[in-house]
């Protein structure tokens, strides 16, 4: 298998000839030519991932522009796979319109480089293999606040955009996001070749290179493929506890969008909490809100079961697969605790913090108070005035059940001699001001679409620091307007 001759751009990646998802060979992927954009324009790039991986210059030029359009002249590959959707099996899956560019030596490390929106592969289906700009804008934007965030995620380099019509519930344009990740497998890859290809021999290579590549510890073990599973099932449990304590919704948590890195994948109808409902489904097409805010994390660990099932060929010991989950039950409390309180800027543990986090969220669900705006403010508590933090108790209707959980926040900073002005900063760099608000996208796609993508621009740059003051984009971290409320995001893309 000849790797993609991608020569031409000397200061640019270098690629590999033996990149991870090339060496697992047919079977397992197709190769394939992109469908260029044409005329393709640059609408965002991410000047801070281009200097991580080393690739500011390369990014400024024309044979960027051309490569991640689709007009480079390199085989690129559409992998398969397999999942459930919605809690349902949905058999055969894949990449239905990302195709891999390669593998490249970086400065980050060997990182995949991949094209969402780059045409029709043999898994597109019912699909045209394109993406609109509208949720390329928002893949690119989530991807990057995420990671600004500190929350594990696929990356994104850059959006480029093409007068080309697609069709969605009405005419709109298309764009290519370049994603860049250290790998874009899923559950749904280890399901395809357990059940829909029902391959045990391929299932097994697909395991063993990924922990020979990815999972390193499992090496030569005794048990290798139940530590795979073990450490996914942790590294989802910590993946989910970031999710929630950042009021993240992802909307579409089937298990062919739920990464064996325990990356956030495939951004589509995803939202950030406004006001804080536990209930919420960000999803419209979800009507049964399986995806719900307050699910992610009992549909994290149903996901993990089922790549349990899918791995259970190998494993070969039903009980071993369970155990393997069992940690689940303890990392997410876990890290969703230990998140809560550094939060809630304590710098030690009590056996009651639990109830303290809780009751916060029990009055916030029930006032529903903006979820971020909360969280920042709490940051200036001021623990000699208990009940009277006026900014923070305004955020609530219920004035005195706000009050006697003032009193208790306040008592608990007592007991260990929390500082006001040393918990303050501590909190401000966990509680973001800026996230995601579906209205920040939604302007930004509007004038995008009208051609002016200096909004993208600017909004990309104030998520680049979301725990950072930056006063002048106060606007970004105030209140949502009415009409956001009326917003509706679909699985459509
Ligand atoms: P999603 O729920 O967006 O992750 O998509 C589920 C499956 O449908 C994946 O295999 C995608 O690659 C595929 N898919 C989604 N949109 C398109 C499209 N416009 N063209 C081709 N395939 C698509
Ligand atoms: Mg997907």
């Amino acid at each position: 298998m000849t790797a993609p001759d991608l020569h031409a751009l000397s200061a640019g990646p270098c690629w590999c000839e033996d990149g991870f998802t090339r060496q697992l060979g047919a079977g397992f992927h197709v190769d394939l030519p992109a469908q260029p954009l044409p005329e393709p324009h640059w609408v965002a790039r991410s000047a801070a991932l281009a200097a991580e991986l080393g690739w500011s210059d390369w990014l400024a030029s024309d044979d960027a522009l051309a490569l991640l359009s689709g007009h480079g002249d390199a085989g690129l590959l559409a992998t398969v796979y397999s999942g459930h959707q919605f809690g349902s099996w949905a058999g055969q899956l894949g990449d239905g319109r990302a195709l891999l560019v390669g593998e490249a030596e970086t400065a980050l490390g060997r990182r995949e480089v991949q094209l969402k929106g780059s045409g029709l592969t043999p898994y597109s289906r019912m699909g045209d293999g394109r993406a609109v700009l509208r949720s390329s804008i928002r893949e690119f934007l989530c991807s990057e606040a995420m990671h600004a965030l500190g929350i594990p995620t696929t990356r994104a380099l850059a959006i480029v955009g093409s007068a080309l019509p697609v069709r969605r519930e009405s005419v709109e344009t298309a764009a290519v996001v370049t994603r860049v990740a250290p790998s874009f497998l899923r559950f749904g890859h280890f399901e395809h070749f357990a059940h829909t290809a029902a391959d045990p021999a391929a299932l097994r290579r697909l395991a063993d290179a990924t922990i020979e590549r990815y999972f390193p510890e499992h090496r030569g073990s005794a048990a290798p493929y139940a530590g795979l599973l073990e450490t996914v099932t942790r590294r989802t449990a910590r993946l989910m506890a970031q999710w929630q304590a950042v009021g993240f919704c992802h909307g579409v948590m089937n298990t062919d969008n739920i990464s064996m890195l325990g990356l956030t994948i495939d951004y589509g109808p995803f939202g950030f909490l406004d006001a804080f409902d536990p209930g919420h489904i960000c999803n419209h097409s979800d009507h049964s809100g399986r995806y719900a805010f307050a699910r992610q994390p009992q549909i994290g660990f149903w996901n993990l079961h089922a790549l349990a099932q899918a791995l259970l060929p190998l494993i070969d010991d039903q009980d071993a697969a369970l155990a393997a989950l069992e940690p689940y039950k303890t990392e997410f409390p876990d890290a969703f605790l230990a998140a809560m309180r550094a939060k809630l800027g304590l710098a030690s543990a009590r056996d009651e913090d639990r109830d303290l986090v809780d009751d916060l969220l029990r009055r916030m669900a029930a006032d529903r108070a903006d979820f971020s705006i909360t969280w920042r403010r709490l940051a200036a508590f001021d623990s000699a005035a208990g009940a009277a933090n006026t900014a923070l108790r305004d955020l609530f209707i219920e004035r005195e059940a706000f009050d006697a959980w003032a009193l208790r926040y306040a008592e608990r900073l007592r007991v260990e001699a929390s500082v006001d002005a040393e918990r303050a900063p501590r909190m401000n760099r966990v509680n973001p001001k800026y996230v995601l608000r579906n209205h920040l996208a939604e302007t930004a796609i509007e004038r995008a679409r009208a051609g002016d993508f200096t909004e993208v621009q600017r909004l990309q740059r104030v998520l680049e620091r979301p725990f950072d003051e930056q006063p002048e984009h106060d606007a970004d971290a105030a209140f949502p307007p009415a009409w956001a409320q009326q917003l509706e995001v679909s699985c459509s893309s």
